[in-house]
């Protein structure tokens, strides 16, 4: 064990206000000040355990920020209220007009739609290139590029980033590197491997329960301080402040992520080895034949497995339209968009979630219309729940 980001944030305590075990809510968006001057003085600079409304920080926002900071053994953080306001944050702050990005071309759809079809209104243009071809990374910087961007283990066809290659990249050329650890809570932490910023979808894995939207982003003080400015930080004013019952009961989701991630791998290598047995064509970072298992076994924290998402690829849309809905039917899981919650839930990319992307570049990089997307969940009875998906196999062909 190099690294346990669990009993990092189990190290962290923070009392409630009446000294409760949980921080309480801040069910507040303003704050009183004792004296005009200390209002003051705060409009000037931060102040520690000192508050001034919520849009800017509030008590329990601070709280999980920390804890995430930890987590992801960066120096600070802050949470927002989704992924996409995350990376809006990061990407904003970072980027002028006439900026370049280059960005691996496998990504979560939303964050493919905004590099590619809203920023260019900003003047900012992206190069999305194949994250696993580190000379195409290469020959993708000009001299306007200003971040490089990835997510560590890819939507939907689980490609790996090399991150200590491509923070060396990054560095050589002056470059901030961004990284979207949504799949891969507790299993990698991208900051300790020389990713700069790191971001998480706390929809998905973090909180666990399907119950709400969330992010956050993990980097420097200097950046966080940044992007916290009053005059010109881009989460102040663009306005993505996550709500303080929101990030109270995802402080306390956070405590249980490490049982649930390691039980998501486990469900999920099982169900990986078994379409494998049947001869069917998966995707699951875990197996042997996967490009990346081993740069993946290279950079993870040990004991939470290769994380609870598994592609599924039938080659045929209609087998797979078919396949979901016996599986819906027989109650292995819900046909449903997102991932990271307690029951599994099933989609195809082609068609949802990445339907941002267009067909010719879903047919180059390899995403097909028979592709599966299963998000695993904590089921006790996994050889169980496959027997069913064997069974709903066999029913369409
Ligand atoms: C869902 C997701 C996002 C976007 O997050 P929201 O919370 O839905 O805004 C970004 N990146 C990845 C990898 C995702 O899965």
């Amino acid at each position: 064990m190099k690294f346990d980001p669990s009993s990092k944030i189990h190290d962290y305590l923070v009392f409630g206000e009446f000294g409760g075990v949980n921080p309480s809510i801040t069910d507040s968006s303003t704050y009183t000040f004792l004296s005009p001057e200390k209002m003051e003085e705060l409009f000037e600079h931060e102040i520690e355990g000192c508050f001034l409304y919520s849009r800017h920080w509030n008590p329990i926002n601070k709280s999980l920020s920390e804890a995430l900071a930890r987590f992801e053994d960066t120096e600070s953080a802050q949470v927002t209220a989704s992924g996409m306001g995350a990376i809006n944050c990061a990407v904003m702050q970072l980027c002028n007009t006439g900026d370049e990005i280059v960005s691996a071309h496998t990504i979560y759809g939303g964050t493919y739609a905004l590099f590619k079809n809203f920023l260019p209104k900003f003047g900012i243009e992206t190069k999305f290139v194949s994250i696993v071809n580190l000379d195409k990374v290469k020959s993708a910087i000009t001299e306007k590029t200003r971040i490089l961007f990835c997510e560590t283990i890819s939507n939907p066809l689980l490609e790996v980033a090399n991150i200590p290659e491509l923070s060396k990249i990054a560095k050589e050329n002056n470059l901030t590197l961004v990284v979207d650890n949504t799949f891969s809570p507790m299993i990698v932490s991208p900051a300790r491997l020389g990713a700069d910023i790191v971001i998480h979808s706390m929809t998905k894995f973090i909180n666990g329960t399907s119950d709400c939207v969330a992010g956050c982003i993990c980097a420097s003080n200097d950046f966080i301080s940044q992007i916290n400015d009053i005059n010109s930080g881009s989460s102040m004013l663009l306005g993505t402040v996550l709500d303080s019952y929101r990030a109270a009961s995802i402080l306390k989701n956070l405590h249980s992520l490490h049982i649930r991630m390691q039980k998501h791998s486990s469900n999920a290598l099982y169900l990986a080895e078994q379409f494998k047995k049947l001869g069917c064509k998966v995707f699951y970072p875990g197996l042997k034949e996967h490009s990346q298992h081993e740069l993946l076994k290279s950079m993870m924290n040990d004991g939470f497995g290769y994380g609870g998402i598994v592609a599924l690829d039938l080659q045929d849309k209609d087998k797979a339209k078919k396949l979901m809905t016996l599986m819906q039917k027989e109650k292995v899981g819900y046909l449903a968009v997102s991932l990271g919650y307690f029951k599994t839930l099933f989609s195809s990319p082609s068609h949802s979630t990445s339907s941002e992307i267009p067909d010719e570049e879903q047919k180059e990089i390899g995403l097909t219309k028979g592709l599966i997307r299963f998000s695993v969940g904590l089921d006790n009875d996994i050889e169980e729940k496959f027997e069913r998906i064997k069974k709903c196999l066999q029913n369409i062909t």
